[in-house]
């Protein structure tokens, strides 16, 4: 059997739909992360797909956040199935069950754990290769980003590892075999990470304490170089192995050492094109699964799409398909489960849209041909009429979530790389370097330590506008400029020479909303001459981005 994980940073912006998506992956159970579908979002062609049966968990909360789903082929249909950890969100037959020792939380605690569509659990029946019949959990999980801002949030962080132990080794206990996949959000190892900001405290990060004990302690470990059980051990590394948690990451498993092994990049400073990036996602198992039934365990960073890369791992195992689909099957929601139904489903929805939100129905009528155009991937069947009703409705409850940057760029490689190399570098540079107009720019006194250093604090603005065509193909353009004192090119890098980008700091604190030129190229190692240089300046006065 095969088993995906993959954030994909939202389902519904999936380029070729959702079935080729999952067919592309070629897993049997697929698991994802950061769907940002909500119980409102749910549409039916993400919902319900030709092959495979689903189950999703949705965030409470906010609209459009989170969330996770569990895509099984046919023949993967699971016995149970289970949203959220604390079993306080199922009141279905066909639960998994399990729940461990969850005393020391307090049933509000429980409640906000499972209350941001973070976990799905689903049970399968399979046949190990010794032709003996177990049970397999699949704990698909998308553990919270601890925000350094907010305090709290590293709170909430830990106490979902907490739960999330608590739940996975009771199901282990109790019997079969258990793999916990998803976007874990903490880098295990040194080995794990580009940059492991100050190595000496490294260990000290509680997800990564968390971590240590959760997973199996192996010889070697602890500089990132465990060993798949080939080395020798001598006693006393085998009683230390003995210690530690119950599973095993399966990657380092099979690639002990491997290096620059990533599946995570930061979208806003490009450094995917460079590879400088952490491993955040895994695939856990069962100490005896792992050992036993896996045969490799890999990351598909080929695969774009989002700002994570699938991971995969491959079993010897065989699965047993259930003949029903459990309770929580996307395919019995009522707005899915038959047309009759679903049209009144609708109709309900937008009146209370209309009464609730004062959507004004002409703003309905005229968003439509925007809507058609945005979301009509799929022509509409017989369902037409209620289709387009749906859209309108859900356009106006997502348009929070569609100004994200990251899913209104190209997400192609190629397409990335054009927009941080400018085509006509040369021309700018010369121009910028001729034009004696430019406004004056301070230099950075201190740098390194004025730098927003978790660069995703820094969004990215468009080039000042003097290195826009319209500017370079009017040399008459150019004098009118001169006269009004309109923004001037850009500076160019010292370490390329090609024109820089203007960014603005978005970190609270005294710099906020001041600006700075950087290099215009992707982030990477500083061994790579390709990646950003360490040119920087502080913009002595606002340059507006627009003219
Ligand atoms: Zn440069």
């Amino acid at each position: 059997m095969k088993i995906v994980s993959w954030n994909i940073n939202g389902i519904r912006a999936t380029r070729n739909g959702v079935k080729e998506m999952l067919d592309s992956l070629d897993g049997d159970i697929i698991c994802l992360q950061e769907t940002k579908v909500t119980r409102d979002l749910l549409d039916e062609p993400t919902a319900v797909v030709e092959g495979y049966n689903s189950y999703f968990s949705f965030s409470r909360g906010r609209s459009g956040y989170s969330g996770v789903a569990t895509f099984c082929r046919d023949n993967a249909t699971p016995l149970a199935a289970e949203e959220g950890l604390s079993g306080l969100l199922t009141n279905h037959t066909g639960a998994v069950c399990c729940y461990g020792d969850t005393e020391e939380f307090s049933e509000e605690e429980l409640q906000g754990l499972d209350n941001e569509g973070r976990a799905v659990i689903t049970r399968h029946k399979i046949i190990t290769r010794e032709e003996q019949e177990e049970t397999l959990t699949v704990i698909n999980v998308y553990c919270p980003r601890a925000d350094p801002e907010k305090p709290e949030r590293k709170t909430y962080k830990l106490r979902f590892y907490h739960l999330l132990q608590a739940r996975a080794e009771a199901i282990l206990r109790s019997g079969g075999h258990v793999i916990i996949l998803g976007d874990v959000n903490t880098s295990h190892r040194i080995i794990d990470t580009c940059d492991p900001k100050d190595p000496e405290f490294f260990e000290d990060n509680p997800g990564r304490k968390w971590l240590n004990q959760f997973l199996v302690h192996r010889n070697g470990d602890a500089t990132g170089s465990g060993s798949a059980g080939k080395e020798e051990e001598s006693p006393l590394a085998a009683a230390e192995e003995q210690t530690g948690g119950l599973f095993l990451d399966s990657f380092r498993f099979f690639h002990p050492t491997q290096q620059n092994a990533f599946t995570c990049w930061c979208t806003n400073t490009g450094a995917r094109l460079t590879n400088y990036g952490s491993r955040i996602d895994y695939i856990f198992g069962d100490r005896a699964l792992v050992e036993n039934e896996f045969e490799d365990s890999v990351l598909m960073p080929e695969v774009e799409g989002s700002d994570h890369c699938p991971v995969k791992a491959n079993l010897r195992c065989r699965l047993v398909a259930a003949p029903k689909c459990p309770a929580l099957c996307t395919k019995y929601l009522p707005e899915f489960a038959g047309k009759q139904q679903k049209l009144s489903q609708f109709l309900v929805k937008i009146d209370r849209m209309t009464s609730n939100h004062l959507v004004a129905e002409e703003k309905l009528q005229s968003s439509q041909n925007t809507t058609e155009a945005l979301e009509n991937r799929s022509p509409a069947g017989d369902m037409g009429q209620a289709k387009v009703q749906r859209k309108q409705w859900r356009t106006d409850t997502s348009k929070k979530g569609a100004k994200r940057q990251k899913t209104d760029l190209p997400s192609g490689q190629a397409s990335l790389l054009g927009f941080f190399k400018p085509a006509n570098a040369k021309d700018q540079a010369a121009k910028a370097t001729v034009n004696k107009n430019s406004p004056k720019i301070e230099q950075c006194q201190d740098t390194k330590s004025k730098v927003p250093n978790g660069n995703c604090a820094v969004t990215l603005e468009e080039p000042a506008a003097g290195g826009t065509p319209e500017f370079q193909a009017k040399p008459q353009a150019d004098f009118w400029k001169t006269l009004l004192k309109g923004p001037a090119p850009p500076p160019v890098c010292k370490g390329h020479s090609e024109p820089c980008v203007l960014r603005t700091v978005k970190k609270e604190g005294p710099n906020c909303g001041k600006q700075f030129y950087v290099c215009a190229r992707p982030e990477g190692f500083s061994s790579n001459p390709d990646a950003r240089c360490n040119f920087f300046l502080w913009v002595s006065k606002k340059v507006s981005s627009s003219r």
